[in-house]
């Protein structure tokens, strides 16, 4: 294709206003200024409202990312709680406590669990307690074990924390149906074990139907079921980990409950568990004291320690209760409903073009893959590529790793998309199957509408270029 009738197609595209733009450094030039801008003396105006800038869909698959409601910021920047100095003492810091208390037990009611810990600061960060309190527990038995059972559609992180627990990983497989296979699982149990981690749903958005059995399998050999719980917008007000058999779980506060995610905000990754689990939780915990004010105790002899300085990040706390809080029992059950009929919303409108690998259904996220597409040599990188020329934040690529030939398009769109916002990122990805029929090329060469262009990832990754560089004069033309 030329490069001109390249340029007619992408017209047709939306593009949004900051594909295109420059850095700050490239808007400069010799001799110009910055200025602070004293405070406003009139009405605040919605500058986003003025810029005609809209959100932009932000499909990542295993990553939930909704929209971070303004009540939760509004609410994080209460004085009081944003100026509270950790080393305040008890008696002048209740208001902040009863938010860790009343986090922790709303966290308990959503997940039926029976103890928590709010510390740890991500997802990765709470599986590394909470295997951490599995390894307490059984060496307080004298019976450490050796192994944990991974399924191959876990998440990256779980055998990462398994390794660095001192366990050694044993992969467990999936059917066809894209759920553990119980009766492999019981032919592998064995005292050895000292647990399997597994993320329900799994990383195929299918909820783990036999769940009760693992766990029956497990239990009956000594070993516990650890539950990723990065998950959680496919069961809050359905269902509880605690009801079937789960032994211990972490949350996403900044996946499920709507805390920002890396570069907006630091994670956390509370750690809920039964009763058996409770004596080895890192210090300090919250307490009832007994003149009925709440205070923290130390004193837990058979604790893990800490695993993050005072009692993780306290504005991702308060965010969490806020938006737990403005939603109700109500609002929670019916943001689960939503996010599972979105993602089936758009699993409908692509099936006939996209390839579904696993046909259960699927619960807050789908998973397509290229397999059409590959025969005119379009993969999924290639895909998710082309929909940044259509204003589209790419899905998560090639993961989980069971789907065949490393072609999976994980989509979650999460219960805040519009149906709006979904039928256009449905008419993105069947413009772009059809593209893949008729023009392949211009998917391979994607994004056009982006600043940089495809860039040579061998290049890219063995020689990074990760500061920029003024451009020499005469090259600026
Ligand atoms: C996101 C995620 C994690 C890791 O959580 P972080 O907060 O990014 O450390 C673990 N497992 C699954 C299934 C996830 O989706």
């Amino acid at each position: 294709m030329s490069a001109e009738q390249t340029k007619g197609k992408i017209k047709k595209v939306r593009q949004h206003p900051s594909q295109n733009e420059g850095l700050i450094f490239e808007k400069s030039s010799p001799g110009k200024k910055g200025y602070k801008l004293p405070p406003l003396d009139v009405p605040a105006a919605d500058a986003a409202k003025l810029l005609g800038a809209s959100e932009r869909k932000y499909p990542l698959g295993s990553c939930t990312m909704k929209y971070n409601a303004r009540v939760n910021e509004a609410v994080a920047r209460i004085a009081g709680l944003a100026n509270a100095h950790p080393y305040q003492p008890e008696k002048m810091t209740q208001g902040a406590l009863r938010i860790l208390k009343l986090l922790s037990d709303y966290l308990l009611e959503i997940t039926g669990m029976e103890a928590i810990t709010l510390q740890p600061a991500a997802g990765a960060h709470g599986e590394m307690t909470g295997i951490l309190l599995i390894r307490a527990y059984l060496e307080s038995k004298g019976n450490p074990r050796k192994k944990i059972l991974i399924p191959d559609s876990a998440h990256g992180t779980n055998p990462a924390t398994a390794a660095i627990c001192g366990y050694t990983v044993e992969n467990l497989k999936s059917n066809s149906a894209g759920m553990v296979d119980v009766s492999a699982l019981a032919a592998q149990m064995n005292e050895d074990v000292a647990g399997i981690m597994l993320t329900n749903p799994n990383t195929l958005g299918i909820f783990e139907e036999e769940i009760h059995k693992i766990a029956d399998i497990l239990h009956e050999k000594g070993g516990l079921l650890y539950m990723d719980g990065a998950n959680m917008n496919a069961l809050v007000g359905k269902t509880r980990p605690g009801d079937f058999g789960v032994d211990v779980m972490h949350l996403n506060l900044h996946k499920t409950f709507s805390t920002p995610h890396g570069g907006g905000g630091p994670g956390s990754g509370p750690v809920a568990c039964k009763k058996q689990l409770e004596p080895f939780l890192p210090v300090p915990v919250v307490v009832t004291k007994p003149d009925g004010s709440l205070g923290f105790n130390y004193d837990r002899p058979k604790a893990i320690g800490r695993v993050r300085m005072f009692y993780g990040n306290f504005g991702m706390h308060v965010r969490a209760l806020a938006y737990i809080m403005a939603n109700g029992y109500d609002g929670l059950r019916l943001t689960t409903e939503d996010a599972v009929l979105n993602a089936n919303y758009i699993r409908k409108k692509l099936e006939d073009v996209y390839e579904v690998p696993y046909k259960t259904p699927s619960m807050h996220e789908v998973i397509l893959s290229h397999h059409r597409q590959a025969r005119q040599g379009v993969k999924t990188g290639d895909i998710a590529k082309r929909l940044i020329d259509y204003g589209f934040h790419p899905y998560t690529t090639a993961f989980p790793l069971i789907v065949p030939d490393h072609g999976a398009m994980m989509i979650e769109p999460t219960e805040s998309e519009s149906k709006e916002e979904m039928d256009q990122f449905i008419d993105a990805m069947r413009a772009i199957a059809e593209e893949a029929q008729t023009e392949p090329e211009i998917i391979l060469k994607a994004p056009h509408t982006t600043r940089v262009s495809r860039l040579d990832e061998v290049t890219a990754a063995r020689k990074p270029v990760l500061r920029w560089k003024p451009q020499a004069k005469s090259e600026k033309a």
